[in-house]
């Protein structure tokens, strides 16, 4: 499952996202010195949080478009599917757009307004 998505991605996104599965790579490591992992250990907030980022760019306004998903589709950040029906937000920048789930859309604000705060 993990990464077999990212040949759909633009160029500057897939390095962008590689550099967050190292970190992933990294992270699980060190877990697992620790003692182990649950089944759902790659979607962890820390893991979330650091691909949230890589769609902050405080150069440019993305286009945001809300609407109801109109078929199952994974979550561009989480990976979680979305159901047909539900909200989905899609962001776009002038390289890269996402269409993104609502809990992952309200972390993207959170960065994006700490960034514009800097
Ligand atoms: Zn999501």
């Amino acid at each position: 499952m993990d990464g077999t998505d990212v040949a759909e991605y633009e160029p500057m996104a897939r390095i962008a996202i590689s550099r967050a599965e190292i970190e992933t790579a990294r992270r699980r490591r060190w877990r697992t010195i620790r003692g182990g992992s649950g089944p759902d250990a790659d979607v962890t907030p820390m893991h979330l949080r650091a691909r949230v980022r890589l769609l902050v760019n405080p150069h440019e306004i993305p286009t945001i478009a809300t609407g109801s998903c109109i078929e199952p589709k994974p979550c561009d950040i989480c990976g979680r599917r979305m159901p047909a029906g539900c909200t989905e937000y899609e962001v776009g920048f002038s390289t890269l757009t996402v269409r993104i789930d609502a809990a992952c859309f309200a972390l993207w604000q959170e960065e994006m307004l700490r960034t514009a705060q800097r």
